[in-house]
């Protein structure tokens, strides 16, 4: 049984659907829109246990409050976001117990995307909402270079088997990006072939795992010295820090039309 289903809302975002230990109960992950949920739920017959927020957006708990008008369930978020509904502010290092469902996750506070930016890590699986994408990372909003590159250090220091869950299908196009940066990066040429078939088949790419981002994704391997020099001869310059390589990868990708 595949302990995570997935609901499509608006163009590409995804909301997660975790099973636990009875299989018709679940925890909702970011959902933006509450129509898809509430469809998916009765059509499968699953009972919501809980909601979980990565950060504020509204493609993420723009469904939260009518998804309560239907079920009576305890919401978690991060307690640095204003996000309505919230009954569990979440920080860095908080244990969630999500009752009945026989699940437990570990809070990790990312900022970067947004300024109070949490995921929920636990048994093998990360949730990220819009920090890490697979062979991606999401846009400073809110937050540093330096806070997201931290933010991606705690990511990429997880078990290599850690199935990543993130809010958006992005992959095709970061992958792009991904081998704009690292032409020769095999790993990368490879995957692309992969997500192109799934695309096609209309299937996520995702879950990615640590261990493929690791060595696919240009913004978890700013210590590397080919993502170094494609940076540096993209600026024309020198770069000292991974700080710095990230930041300009950062700000190369948000001029990048592949
Ligand atoms: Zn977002
Ligand atoms: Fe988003």
């Amino acid at each position: 049984m595949n302990p995570v289903l997935h609901v499509r809302a608006f163009q590409d975002n995804y909301i997660w659907l975790i099973r636990g230990r009875s299989p018709d109960r679940v925890a909702i992950i970011d959902p933006g829109d509450a129509e898809p949920v509430l469809e998916a739920l009765e059509t499968q017959r699953l009972q919501p246990a809980a909601i979980l927020c990565t950060h504020h957006h509204g493609d993420h708990v723009g469904g939260v409050e009518d998804i309560l008008k239907h079920y009576s369930v305890p919401v978690y978020g991060p307690a640095r976001e204003r996000i309505p509904a919230i009954t569990h502010r979440l920080n860095e290092g908080d244990h969630v117990k999500i009752p009945g469902l026989g699940l437990g996750f570990e809070v990790l506070d990312v900022p970067g995307h947004t300024a109070g930016h949490i995921a929920y890590y636990g048994t093998g699986m990360l949730f990220c909402g819009d920090t890490l994408f697979s062979a991606g990372c999401g846009r400073l909003f809110e937050g540093t270079a330096e806070q997201m590159h931290a933010s991606l250090s705690k990511f990429s220091a997880l078990p290599e088997s850690t199935a990543m869950y993130c809010g958006h299908e992005y992959t095709e196009a970061n992958l792009r990006f991904a081998l704009a940066v690292e032409p020769g990066n095999l790993h990368a040429q490879t995957y692309r072939d992969q997500a192109r078939d799934l695309r096609a088949k209309n299937l996520p790419t995702l879950p990615s795992r640590i261990g493929l981002e690791r060595q696919v994704n240009p913004f978890l391997r700013v210590h590397t010295p080919d993502v170094r020099h494609s940076a540096e001869k993209h600026i024309g310059g020198r770069l000292d820090t991974e700080v710095e390589v990230f930041a300009a990868i950062r700000r190369w990708k948000d001029g990048f039309r592949g």
